[in-house]
């Protein structure tokens, strides 16, 4: 199964799609998750990517189609997977499209996550993410047991720079621009899947999964 998790900023692509990973086996792709750790490596491609993400601006098309080509077809090639905050811009779309065509594959299904954003402004400024194993928390209504350490592993739980208010307002305006063209794109193929994205994580995962076809 291929298929794409969409929707603005802080609506829980990423909490959805670890879930997918973990109970469907299917690799979560998460570009945001990769462009950070290249960040904290201090590779190129992090070089490249820190100020875009220091601005909540997108990084270009043609870095990010080469990084997803280079995730999706590396050796072996993934069958199974879900993209998590690709694709953002039209471009991007229309360049997955043509990779996927170039290795006979297609898309199976796109699921549009959808919730107000003065809630997703709200959730995004409460975000605390585990420096160590990326667990992700909310200090409303999912804190930590201890503050600022990760449940899971004990690692410290920090403030993304991009989840703070003033570059949270910037992010949903260049979703709108960017992104909502993308589902246009996507509803105009008949792949788009409308899900409400504002409920319990059980509940919104229970949706994902019926529009994904039953799994
Ligand atoms: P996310 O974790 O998905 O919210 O992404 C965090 C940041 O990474 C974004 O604000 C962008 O700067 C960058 N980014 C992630 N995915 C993409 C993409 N598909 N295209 C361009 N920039 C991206």
């Amino acid at each position: 199964m291929r298929a794409i998790l969409i929707g603005p900023p802080g609506v829980g692509k990423g909490t959805q799609a670890k879930k997918i990973q973990t109970e469907l086996g299917w690799r979560q792709i998460a570009t945001g998750d990769i462009l950070r750790e290249a960040i904290q490596a201090g590779t190129a491609l992090g070089k490249l990517a820190e100020n875009y993400l220091a601005q909540g601006t997108l990084v270009p098309d043609d870095i990010m189609l080469s990084l997803i080509e280079q995730t999706l077809y590396g050796n072996p090639p993934l069958e199974n997977f879900v993209l998590d905050g690709f694709p953002r811009t039209v471009p991007q779309a229309e360049g997955l499209t043509q990779l996927l065509q170039r290795h006979a594959d297609r898309l199976d299904r796109v699921v549009l996550l959808v919730a107000p954003f003065t809630a997703i402004a709200q959730r995004l400024a409460a975000r605390r993410t585990c420096r160590q194993c990326g667990a992700i928390y909310n200090l409303m209504t999912n804190p930590p047991k201890q503050d600022s350490i990760c449940d899971r592993c004990g690692g410290e739980l920090y403030q993304r720079d991009d989840d703070r208010l003033e570059v949270i307002q910037h992010r949903l305006e260049v979703y709108q621009r960017q992104t909502e063209p993308v589902v246009a794109y996507y509803r105009q193929q008949g792949l788009l899947q409308e899900v409400n994205g504002w409920g319990s994580i059980e509940e919104v995962y229970h949706n994902i999964k019926r529009a994904l076809g039953g799994f």
